[in-house]
């Protein structure tokens, strides 16, 4: 895939009229509707500014959590969520669309840029229409949550020709997004000019740079729950990479699949035989690879569970690996240390345990203290580092979750093959 794309630099758009793509997904309170973490909002900042300072008018847009607009379709969704059907009304399914209304995200965007926000009450409907034609240069208006469209998971063709009609540029930033084909993220770059804001920008750069052609060696350390949601990830890395890591619940499966026993570790069963043979392909690859050799174990899955350190070849049938332990931090870490790059998708062990925090804290902590290149992909390995007061001293920590993991899987994604080639 070709990383090498326009951005909003590479294009003039004084006096033009910019269809912004942001991820402004942002986690709310329930109660309330009150944002909790603006992060996603700050994010986009620098785009906007920049396409403001350059006497463009910005019309913004986002989803915002997942809205059912096809009531029918939400009435037997939550049937099937086993809710009473009596209580499918229509007034509680426009509800449920009140509640992802854009409103909040309007005003938080105006009190950080320090103007109004111009809230449309629809995506592509008379008011957006009319509040679009009348925009002015310096000027930010908000479309609706793009899902209140049915065309917007579609990629409906209709949908993000009327998206583009009201602008003369296309402009994705959304890099949270990017993996998914939408209208509003890839469908409208077949009827304007596109190119990426510099949060695209960046993670090309340095993702793409470290994919295609890496500071050597390059380290990937692999964790998480579960093989079967890293396979094509492993697959991928295993091309590229000089060394491979596997670390967190997954590293159970592998153990096992090497005649271990892994007790009540998470194990996926399934999933054995490509364990093995992805251990041959990193010696026919000749990339090293390397599993844990001691684990802390628990009796049960609990933050208060006791800590017991066991070789992970030799975990006790009544215990379940939750960390890596002090010898395997030691040996992962010695491989960091001599990295060019590092890529890091997946916590250590089960790091919401203050007990089974060890590992991951040790690898934040190699990573931080080496001159590599240090990425982080990954949602929950992100909120990991962050939380342990690591996230500054990191080359980059991918904002997408999902689009991250697609990227190291070297999928192509729709939101970025869409874009204009440099
Ligand atoms: P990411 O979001 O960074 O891609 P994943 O979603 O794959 O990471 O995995 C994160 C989860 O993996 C965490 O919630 C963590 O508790 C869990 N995990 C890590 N190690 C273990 C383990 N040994 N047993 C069970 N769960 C684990
Ligand atoms: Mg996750």
């Amino acid at each position: 895939m070709n990383y090498n794309k326009k951005t909003v630099k590479d294009i003039d758009v004084k006096g033009k009229k910019v269809l912004l793509r942001c991820d402004f997904n942002v986690p709310q309170d329930k109660a309330d509707g009150h944002i909790t973490d603006d992060k996603r909002i700050r994010a986009a900042l620098p785009t906007i500014q920049y396409l403001l300072d350059q006497g463009a008018a910005v019309i913004a847009c986002s989803h915002l959590g997942k809205p059912e607009p096809d009531f029918d379709k939400w009435a037997k969704k939550q049937a099937e969520k086993g809710k009473d059907p009596a209580s499918l009304t229509r007034e509680k399914w426009e509800k449920s669309l009140e509640a992802l209304c854009m409103k909040p995200v309007a005003e938080r965007l105006g009190e950080l840029l320090g103007k109004t926000v111009i809230l449309a009450a629809d995506v592509v409907g008379p008011d957006a229409q009319a509040k679009a034609a009348a925009l002015k240069p310096g000027e930010v208006m908000l479309l609706q949550n793009t899902r209140f469209e049915k065309g917007e998971t579609k990629n409906d063709p209709e949908l993000a020709r009327a998206m583009a009609s009201m602008a003369e540029v296309y402009v994705s930033d959304a890099f949270g997004a990017v993996h998914r084909a939408h209208a509003s993220t890839a469908g409208v770059a077949a009827y304007l000019p596109a190119v990426s804001g510099f949060l695209i920008e960046k993670e090309l750069e340095i993702m793409g740079g470290a994919l295609a052609d890496p500071k050597r060696p390059l380290v990937a350390i692999l964790g998480g729950s579960k093989v079967s949601s890293k396979i094509g990830v492993i697959n991928h890395l295993l091309d590229i990479a000089d060394t491979i890591i596997i670390g967190g619940g997954m590293a159970y499966t592998f153990a096992k699949a090497q005649g271990g026993s892994v007790g009540t570790s998470l194990l996926e069963s399934d999933w054995l035989d490509y364990c093995n043979e992805m251990i041959a392909k990193a010696k026919e690859k000749g990339v090293k690879l390397l599993l844990p050799v001691d684990t802390l174990c628990a009796k049960e899955f609990s933050a208060e569970a006791e800590p017991v350190l066991h070789d992970t070849m030799a975990i006790p049938g009544d215990m379940m690996g939750m960390d890596i332990g002090p010898k395997t931090i030691e040996a992962f870490s010695a491989a960091i240390q001599g990295a060019g790059t590092v890529i890091w998708n997946g916590p250590m062990g089960v790091f919401e345990f203050a007990n089974f925090a060890g590992g991951t804290r040790a690898i934040a902590q190699a990573l931080a203290g080496t001159d590599a290149i240090t990425i982080i992909g990954g949602g929950d390995s992100a909120a990991a580092v962050a939380q342990m007061g690591f996230a500054d001293k990191m080359t980059h920590i991918s904002t997408g979750g999902g689009a991250s993991l697609e990227f190291l899987e070297g999928k192509e994604l729709p939101g970025v093959a869409c874009l204009l080639d440099q």
